[in-house]
């Protein structure tokens, strides 16, 4: 049995996914008229209490049409330095909307209200003018670390002080909520946009929703289609998204309960320094006097999989194809190390 932890983005659809998807009700989504699609939108909509919803291939594309959405040439974006949207798309922020972006540093992936006024660029003809501000929650680099309502709310006020747009990248909101046990609704009201996936810990094969009012969601379907992201007869796939939404949130917990033993069984080995506080379902460990590389031929001679986080950092995810049979196996394999 192989143990793959490199990714939550790995599952593969469940029996009643593949039952769901096989008898989805279809059409032609670019003229509007693909109704699986049409209801996946209007429950993702609904639930986190915005105006509208569209439903994407991607993450990266969700994020990318809100960043065109929120900035114009020569404006500029804050965010965490170990963002999902400066790291991993690519260059989108710059490819997509010749933006510019600021950096800013935070323990465990997170920014403050504070840090954000203060990288507020002033009205002057040197500077870009600030347009957006993009959090991450769960964050990702940050070990899986979670954002709260409390710690959102003088963001948004700053936003609203200053007129800046807020942006949530929500790859894995769902599971931060699992745990603070917020409601999507109270999520929504904070933020313009809000982009959630539903190919990580929801486990479907495809497919993110970008959420917000429905002037911006309208701008967001032209904006698709000039990317090349506007599908015909999707609802195949977003069926997977509304069996998801009914059926694979609730189980989070789960893998995030596993994800806390996994981390506990890491820290037993003598060459594991430190093991990042397991928040939910991401672990990274720290190692010392081995470099990842040969701790993950290690683990991949016991047929387990894992990805290279750093210059010393090696990362695990569970998910829903991560049992308590996988995890008692993990523990075992693990202690032959
Ligand atoms: C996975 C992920 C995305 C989107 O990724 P896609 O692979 O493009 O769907 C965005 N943000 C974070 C934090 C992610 O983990």
């Amino acid at each position: 049995m192989i143990i793959d932890l490199r990714s939550d983005t790995l599952t593969k659809p469940t029996a009643g996914m593949k039952e769901a998807m096989f008898t989805a009700p279809v059409g032609d989504d670019v003229f509007g008229e693909d109704p699986t699609i049409n209801a996946l939108e209007e429950k993702a909509a609904k639930l986190f209490g915005m105006e509208a919803a569209i439903y994407c291939p991607s993450g990266t594309m969700t994020n990318q049409i809100a960043i065109r959405l929120h900035t114009r040439i020569q404006t500029e974006v804050i965010c965490h330095k170990y963002s999902h949207i400066y790291l991993y798309e690519g260059g989108g922020i710059m490819a997509n909307s010749l933006a510019s972006v600021k950096l800013l540093e935070g323990d465990l992936g997170k920014i403050t209200a504070d840090q954000i006024k203060a990288a507020i660029n002033p009205d002057d003809v040197h500077a870009p003018e600030t347009t957006l501000v993009s959090l991450e929650n769960t964050m990702n680099k940050g070990g899986g670390s979670i954002y709260t309502l409390d710690e959102i709310k003088p963001i948004r006020k700053v936003c609203n002080e200053t007129g800046l747009k807020l942006h949530l990248d929500g790859a894995r909101l769902f599971n931060a909520l699992a745990e603070t046990r917020e409601s999507p609704a109270d999520w929504g009201a904070q933020f313009d946009t809000i982009s959630i996936c539903l190919s990580k810990g929801l486990g479907c094969p495809v497919g993110s929703l970008l959420l917000g009012s429905k002037a911006d969601i309208k701008r967001a379907r032209k904006v698709r289609k000039s990317w090349g992201g506007g599908m015909r007869q999707a609802g195949f796939l977003a069926a997977a998204g509304i069996y998801a939404l009914d059926h694979h949130v609730s189980r989070l917990k789960e893998d995030h309960a596993r994800a806390r033993t996994l981390g506990e069984m890491l820290l037993k080995l003598s060459f594991v320094s430190e093991v990042f506080p397991v928040a939910t379902n991401i672990v990274i460990a720290r190692l010392e006097r081995v470099t990842p590389e040969e701790f993950m031929k290690k683990l991949s001679d016991q047929q387990i999989k894992s990805v290279k986080f750093g210059p010393d950092l090696v990362r695990f995810v569970t998910h829903l194809d991560f049992g308590d049979e996988q995890l008692e196996e993990f523990g075992k394999r693990v202690s032959h190390i």
